[in-house]
């Protein structure tokens, strides 16, 4: 195996530029827009050197894997963690003890077992309602006709609140495919609003979208390959 000894400095301050420059283009406070920096595939070393670079908040797809980093990184103890992925019911308890904020969130079955196990002494636990805004069934998220009625049920379980949705835009998706994906969602937060009126999150833009996204209304940017490199699955 190859040593990694390339800085993630110049990526980070890349896509810092790229996130301050698209929320300028767009009129909008750059301080309102998060990045989470999505650190599936690779190692917990990268997300303790960005953490000290500052960088806090982190996206992780796989519970197995993401666990063992929280393991590990136990001198990083002010993470915030961000499960971007999909979680399987015998997952849950991971998530519900350790995740500050699940962006994925797209059943009500899911959403009853993690107010159930979300322990005492944490918060509610953060979560996005993820919607399937491309349509494609080979897709995960609620379709957005089923929106209002799994927003009821969320905005009723005391351990989870509710903060807004999320989505993956169509990854061949032209500009103008985007932008029509993109102004959706804006417009069923607006709809989500009225159901739990503190929703204030639009979780959508990955490395390749994040100025549309934004110029949309995005108000967290999940970013991975712009920041770690191209990820490597094992065969
Ligand atoms: C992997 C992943 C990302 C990051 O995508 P990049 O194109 O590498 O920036 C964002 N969101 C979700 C849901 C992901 O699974």
């Amino acid at each position: 195996m190859m040593e990694n000894t390339m800085s993630l400095l110049p990526a980070y301050t890349e896509v810092r530029q790229r996130i301050v420059q698209a929320a300028l283009n767009a009129r909008r406070d750059p301080g309102s827009l998060q990045l989470i920096a999505v650190s599936k595939t690779f190692p917990a070393d990268d997300i303790r050197e960005l953490y000290g670079l500052g960088q806090r908040d982190f996206g992780e797809n796989y519970i197995q894997e993401w666990w063992q980093k929280t393991e590990q990184l136990a001198d990083c103890p002010d993470i915030c963690w961000h499960i971007i992925g999909q979680v399987q019911s015998n997952k849950s308890r991971y998530v519900a003890e350790r995740a500050h904020w699940l962006h994925t969130l797209d059943n009500v079955k899911l959403a009853r077992r993690l107010n159930n196990q979300r322990p005492e002494h944490l918060p509610p636990l953060q979560v996005c309602i993820e919607i399937n805004i491309a349509q494609d069934a080979n897709k995960h998220g609620i379709a957005a006709e089923a929106l209002d009625d799994l927003a009821r049920e969320v905005a009723g379980l005391p351990r989870l609140k509710l903060r807004g949705l999320m989505c993956v835009a169509q990854a061949d998706a032209d500009e103008t495919v985007l932008r029509q994906q993109f102004t959706a969602m804006r417009q069923h937060l607006a709809r989500l609003q009225t159901i739990a009126p503190h929703a204030d999150t639009l979780s959508m833009g990955m490395s390749g979208d994040l100025e549309c996204a934004i110029a949309c209304g995005a108000t967290m940017v999940r970013i991975g390959t712009a920041l770690f490199g191209r990820r490597h699955y094992p065969k």
